[in-house]
């Protein structure tokens, strides 16, 4: 295999010829990107110490971030599993192939690698087409965290792929852009209840209204307690530009101004509904839209456009704070944080 940065990397149409392409290159222990319906991913043999590892290596990711297995959806998933309670099977009747990953026990079967020593292992079946092509051409549990370099922002175009692993891995295969725009709900479901870990498309309430309840995770840095899901650790979905979170539309409209005579370059991040507020032509507007799936859809594309077009990024809460907005807001605040919580 190439050495790290002097590869090749191709863009190519998920065709028959390509999808063989892929799978040699998977069963080489080699990386393939690969589209879902919440964000591009990159892919390795789960079962093969090595290609997890570089899937690590060429992240840059943290080696106590666990990586999601994707299987097909027809895969069996007692082969990778040790106990499936009912009210999973509600789940996953309920929203799978889709934009849910649950965590069960594992059977130890895939490289201890992808779940960084935890006894548990993260399961997803996504609904894209092209990800359902690829999984079942290779029928193995392919681990795939979001294929962005670690911290930066997420991909939804093979595009952004390319622009943070040109030279770095052989192979994306294009499946459009992602519908969805922010990764998958995380669900633990090893316990009694299920508990969402990281939220997304699939919301605490769609989950609670299948099963009859749902708790969400909500970490406590201060007691010391191991993290559940390592994930929630690390700053992340950043992009390259200074980057500020604003409640205060006046404080924002501030922010702005001082930036400008600065002479710096200034962008707004909001909601359809404040752009008006915003009109100078010293200030580039980025539209995160109205409804709640348009803002997830419209994030990370806007966000990587944002580090391009400026120094200064103002960004504003959106209203709306429930439902799928738990999960854009989470990942919005991520994006402005400067810190990287340390792990406990
Ligand atoms: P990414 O692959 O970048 O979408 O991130 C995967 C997310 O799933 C991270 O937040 C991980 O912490 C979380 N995750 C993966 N495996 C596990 C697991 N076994 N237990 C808890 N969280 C997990
Ligand atoms: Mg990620």
């Amino acid at each position: 295999m190439s050495a790290l940065n002097d590869m090749k990397t191709e863009i190519k149409s998920i065709t028959p010829d390509v999808l063989n392409e892929a799978k040699n290159i998977i069963f080489d222990g080699g990386v393939v990107a690969i589209p879902t319906e919440t964000v591009y991913g990159l892919g390795g043999n789960a079962f093969d110490d090595e290609a997890t590892k570089r899937i690590f290596e060429v992240k840059g990711r943290p080696n106590d971030n666990p990586l999601i297995a994707h299987v097909h959806k027809d895969y069996d998933l007692l082969k990778i599993i040790d106990y499936d309670p009912p009210y999973a099977k509600k789940l996953r009747q309920a929203f799978l192939p889709g934009p849910l990953t649950l965590v069960y026990p594992s059977t130890g079967k895939v490289s201890p690698y992808v779940s960084c020593g935890l006894h548990t292992l993260a399961v997803r079946i996504p609904s894209h087409e092209g990800a359902q092509a690829f999984l079942k051409a290779v029928d193995i549990p392919v681990v795939a965290p979001s294929a962005n370099i670690s911290k930066h922002v997420s991909p939804t175009s093979a595009q952004h792929v390319y622009d943070d692993f040109h030279g770095k891995i052989p192979l994306i295969l294009d499946g459009g852009v992602c519908e969805g725009g922010i990764e998958s709900t995380v669900c633990d479901v090893t316990g009694d209840v299920p508990v969402i870990l990281r939220p997304g498309l699939i919301t605490r309430e769609m989950i609670a209204a299948v099963v009859g309840d749902c708790l969400e995770y909500v970490p406590n840095f201060a007691s010391g307690e191991k993290v559940k899901s390592p994930g929630v650790l690390y700053k992340h979905y950043s992009p390259r530009c200074q980057t500020t979170l604003f409640t205060d539309i006046v404080a924002a409209k501030q922010a702005c101004q001082t930036s400008i005579l600065e002479n710096k370059r200034v962008a707004v991040l909001c909601e359809s509904k404040w752009i008006e507020q915003f009109q100078d032509e010293n200030v580039k507007i980025l539209n995160l839209g109205a409804t709640e799936e348009e803002m997830a859809s419209k994030l990370y594309d806007l966000l990587r456009e944002a580090e391009k077009i400026c120094d200064v990024l103002v960004t504003i809460e959106p209203d709306k704070k429930d439902g799928v907005m738990v999960g854009v807001l989470n990942r919005l605040r991520k994006a402005c944080t400067s810190v990287d919580v340390p792990h406990k």
